[in-house]
Protein backbone atom coordinates (compact mmCIF):
# COMPACT_ATOMS: atom_id res chain seq x y z
CA UNK A 1 0.00 0.00 0.00
CA UNK A 2 1.27 3.50 -0.88
CA UNK A 3 -1.45 6.12 -0.12
CA UNK A 4 -1.55 9.59 -1.64
CA UNK A 5 -0.99 12.24 1.43
CA UNK A 6 -3.54 14.66 1.55
CA UNK A 7 -2.42 17.73 -0.15
CA UNK A 8 -3.82 21.31 -1.49
CA UNK A 9 -5.04 21.61 -4.75
CA UNK A 10 -6.42 19.27 -7.80
CA UNK A 11 -2.68 18.40 -9.28
CA UNK A 12 -0.55 18.12 -6.51
CA UNK A 13 0.63 14.61 -5.18
CA UNK A 14 2.30 13.55 -2.43
CA UNK A 15 4.07 10.04 -2.18
CA UNK A 16 5.34 9.15 1.00
CA UNK A 17 8.49 7.90 0.57
CA UNK A 18 11.90 7.11 3.23
CA UNK A 19 11.06 9.84 6.35
CA UNK A 20 8.81 11.92 4.11
CA UNK A 21 7.02 12.34 0.65
CA UNK A 22 8.23 12.96 -2.85
CA UNK A 23 5.94 15.95 -4.36
CA UNK A 24 4.33 15.68 -7.64
CA UNK A 25 2.58 19.09 -9.10
CA UNK A 26 0.55 18.14 -12.78
CA UNK A 27 2.63 15.07 -13.11
CA UNK A 28 5.97 16.76 -12.38
CA UNK A 29 8.21 16.05 -10.41
CA UNK A 30 9.39 18.49 -7.63
CA UNK A 31 12.95 19.57 -6.01
CA UNK A 32 13.42 21.73 -3.90
CA UNK A 33 15.02 24.86 -5.56
CA UNK A 34 17.75 25.63 -2.86
CA UNK A 35 19.88 22.22 -2.54
CA UNK A 36 17.37 19.95 -4.86
CA UNK A 37 16.62 17.61 -2.33
CA UNK A 38 13.45 15.45 -3.52
CA UNK A 39 12.35 14.75 0.07
CA UNK A 40 9.14 16.66 1.64
CA UNK A 41 7.93 16.95 5.14
CA UNK A 42 4.35 17.72 4.43
CA UNK A 43 2.48 19.88 7.28
CA UNK A 44 -1.25 21.71 7.33
CA UNK A 45 -1.33 25.31 8.51
CA UNK A 46 -3.65 27.83 9.13
CA UNK A 47 -3.09 31.32 7.23
CA UNK A 48 -5.05 33.16 9.67
CA UNK A 49 -3.90 35.40 11.71
CA UNK A 50 -4.71 38.25 14.37
CA UNK A 51 -3.35 41.15 12.09
CA UNK A 52 -5.35 40.05 9.21
CA UNK A 53 -8.87 39.77 10.94
CA UNK A 54 -7.87 43.80 12.11
CA UNK A 55 -7.46 44.57 8.74
CA UNK A 56 -10.86 42.55 7.71
CA UNK A 57 -9.37 40.58 5.56
CA UNK A 58 -10.48 37.63 7.26
CA UNK A 59 -11.21 35.77 3.36
CA UNK A 60 -7.61 35.03 3.97
CA UNK A 61 -8.04 33.17 6.52
CA UNK A 62 -7.29 29.74 5.30
CA UNK A 63 -5.64 26.81 5.35
CA UNK A 64 -2.16 25.91 3.08
CA UNK A 65 0.31 22.77 2.83
CA UNK A 66 3.59 23.41 3.27
CA UNK A 67 6.63 21.23 2.38
CA UNK A 68 9.67 21.55 3.88
CA UNK A 69 12.77 19.93 2.05
CA UNK A 70 14.18 17.05 4.78
CA UNK A 71 17.74 18.43 3.39
CA UNK A 72 17.97 22.82 4.23
CA UNK A 73 14.57 22.92 5.70
CA UNK A 74 13.29 25.52 2.67
CA UNK A 75 9.70 25.72 2.68
CA UNK A 76 7.55 25.37 -0.25
CA UNK A 77 3.30 26.33 0.44
CA UNK A 78 0.45 25.84 -1.17
CA UNK A 79 -2.85 27.10 -0.38
CA UNK A 80 -5.76 24.99 -0.66
ZN1 LIG B 1 16.50 21.99 0.20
Amino acid sequence: MNPTVNTAGPCIEAHPAGQGVLLQVCGKQVACPICGETGFAARKVMLNTRKLTFFNLDFLNKTATIYRCLRCSHVLWFED
